[in-house]
């Protein structure tokens, strides 16, 4: 993998371990990352999980999940505009694989979309294939 591309996937590896491993309160299953807390776990039937929540200091997308053990997780995905030490620490990583997507040739809002996408839990495959290339 060229130096450019593997900056952006260790941006990304490392936006992923501060909110991972994660563990289970109930069962004590552990979750690597965000790829193995959705593996793990099942989906909410009654809607997708994600939840936006907005107040004065704290700014977060929530995910929720159902554990193999019924019991309901949340992992917390700090927004951008969260303005404590931690916050604008994820927000100035966040930013810099953004600069890394758009000096090797991407449109900022699309990089944007599918970084956000994998914060979140979801594939991004324009991601995948740009990373396995
Ligand atoms: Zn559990």
């Amino acid at each position: 993998m060229p130096r450019s591309r593997r900056k952006i996937y260790e941006g990304l590896v490392a936006l992923n371990e501060e909110m991972f491993p994660k563990v289970c309160g109930r069962c004590g299953q552990v979750f690597y990352s965000v790829d193995d807390y959705v593996h793990k776990t099942r989906r909410l039937f009654y809607c997708s999980g994600l939840r936006r929540y907005d107040e004065p200091n704290l700014s977060f997308v929530g995910l929720y999940r159902n554990c193999r053990c019924g019991s309901t997780l949340l992992a917390m995905f700090q927004d951008r505009r969260d303005e404590s030490e931690f916050g604008m620490h994820r927000r100035t990583r966040f930013q810099a694989v953004l600069d890394q997507l758009v000096e090797a040739g991407w449109d900022r809002s699309i990089a944007r979309e599918e970084v956000e996408k994998i914060l979140a839990g979801q594939k991004s495959t324009l991601l995948e294939l740009f990373l396995a290339r």
